[in-house]
């Protein structure tokens, strides 16, 4: 496996990084500490074609991979975590995937050009981790399906103006499209989360909610397929967000320290804070190349369940350990809520429960080993 990136990768992860620098990070304080999401940005973002990047391009998008996916994910994770939005790219995957000819060429140019928005609506007051205590359920009359149940913790479900909501039928798990408008759709509260923030948190009713049969994505019953696959990459999306937020808080940490003497030694001059420097820039690049050789799994089409949550995982731990050795390098000047580090900080750890908790990242990993060992 090769894992060099090309010269059109570095491009575009440049152009992202140029976009997201000039028109994103000025206003990340404001949207961050409001708890909004930054429309105008990115309607923009879509228009510049960002947003399209795993949409084909015969329906507005670049066509491009999940290295491309990861390597974007990883430039808006340096802002903040909240400016993934992993409901838009976990849709568009799920309808490239799963969706019928009509619901492509319905969602699939909006979701790109960032004319719509989107969600993923899985989790319930009761039920985060398993999908075995799910109480939303989808009761079919006719041509239409009557959903009812409570979702929470769904980021943009306010903004989103498609969301793909899991619920029971009697055939088993059913992915819906639900769409902005719909009877019977009720938000019952705005919540207020330490991390993720530009990407509002809401809890919703649904109460007779009617979603006609060709909302269904995929087929009836076979939900916990489009989630797997769906999740294993957009888990990548997370590992991403999270070496896209150590990267940054390292690179603050060493502009800072370089510049920074104690006496006559330089901060870096230290042998301590070397040694934390070489140790924590070796297991970043050790982070990339897992998430690496996990998006290249999935660009070739093979089965990334183990690999991507081991991304998902080990990025995630990296991340944490990497921003509070960032901030301690910077003595008091990380303390303070006029720099970036506490927002990475409350990122990484909300992005660690989102999309999955280490632990049932832990499970699917040694699900799969356990699985495969023959002895
Ligand atoms: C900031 C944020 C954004 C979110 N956005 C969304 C969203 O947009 N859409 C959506 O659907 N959901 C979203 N979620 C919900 C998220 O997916 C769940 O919170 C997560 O899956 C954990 O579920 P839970 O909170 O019910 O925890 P629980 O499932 O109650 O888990 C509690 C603890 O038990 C552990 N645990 C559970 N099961 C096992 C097991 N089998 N083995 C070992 N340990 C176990 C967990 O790891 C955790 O430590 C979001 C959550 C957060 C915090």
């Amino acid at each position: 496996m090769n894992f060099a990136y090309t010269l059109e990768q570095l491009e575009f992860q440049q152009r992202a990084r140029d976009f997201i620098s000039r028109k994103m990070a000025p206003e990340v304080e404001k949207y961050d500490r409001a708890s909004i999401f930054p429309k105008a940005a990115f309607r923009e973002f879509g228009e510049e074609g960002f947003l399209g990047v795993i949409v084909p391009k015969e329906y507005g998008g670049l066509g491009l991979g999940t290295m491309e996916y990861c390597l974007l994910s990883e430039e808006l994770g340096r802002l903040s975590a909240g400016y993934t939005h992993n409901g838009i790219f976990q849709t568009q995957k799920m309808i490239t995937m799963y969706g019928t000819d009509e619901q492509k060429e319905r969602f699939l140019p909006g979701l790109a050009s960032g004319k719509l928005h989107a969600a993923t609506a899985i989790s319930e007051p009761g039920m985060g981790s398993s999908f075995k205590k799910m109480k939303t359920c989808a009761r079919k009359e006719g041509g239409v399906y009557i959903l009812n149940g409570v979702k929470s913790h769904i980021n943009d479900a306010a903004e989103a103006d498609v969301m793909n909501v899991f619920a029971q039928t009697d055939q088993g798990l059913t992915v819906f499209l639900l769409e902005k408008g719909t009877p019977g759709f009720k938000l019952t509260r705005k919540l207020d989360p330490i991390g993720l923030r530009a990407s509002p948190i809401y809890e919703f009713e649904l109460e007779d909610c009617p979603i006609p049969g060709e909302n269904i994505l995929g087929e009836e019953g076979k939900g916990l397929v489009v989630f797997i696959t769906t999740f294993n990459f957009s888990r990548l999306g997370n590992a991403s967000a999270f070496l896209g937020m150590a990267k940054a808080a390292l690179e603050e940490a060493l502009d800072f320290a370089r510049g920074r003497k104690i006496g006559e030694t330089r901060v870096t001059d230290f042998q301590g804070i070397r040694w934390t420097v070489a140790e924590l820039f070796t297991r970043l690049e050790a982070a990339e190349l897992l998430r690496n050789k996990a998006a290249t799994i999935e660009d070739e089409g093979g089965d990334s369940s183990k690999l991507s949550s081991m991304a998902k995982f080990f990025c995630g731990e990296v991340a944490v350990d990497t921003i509070m050795a960032a901030l301690r390098i910077t003595g008091s000047y990380g303390c303070y809520r006029d720099t970036p580090f506490e927002r990475w900080l409350r990122d990484i750890k909300a992005l660690e429960i989102a999309g999955g908790t280490p632990e049932i990242m832990k499970n699917i990993i040694a699900n799969q080993i356990l699985k495969e060992v023959t002895f």
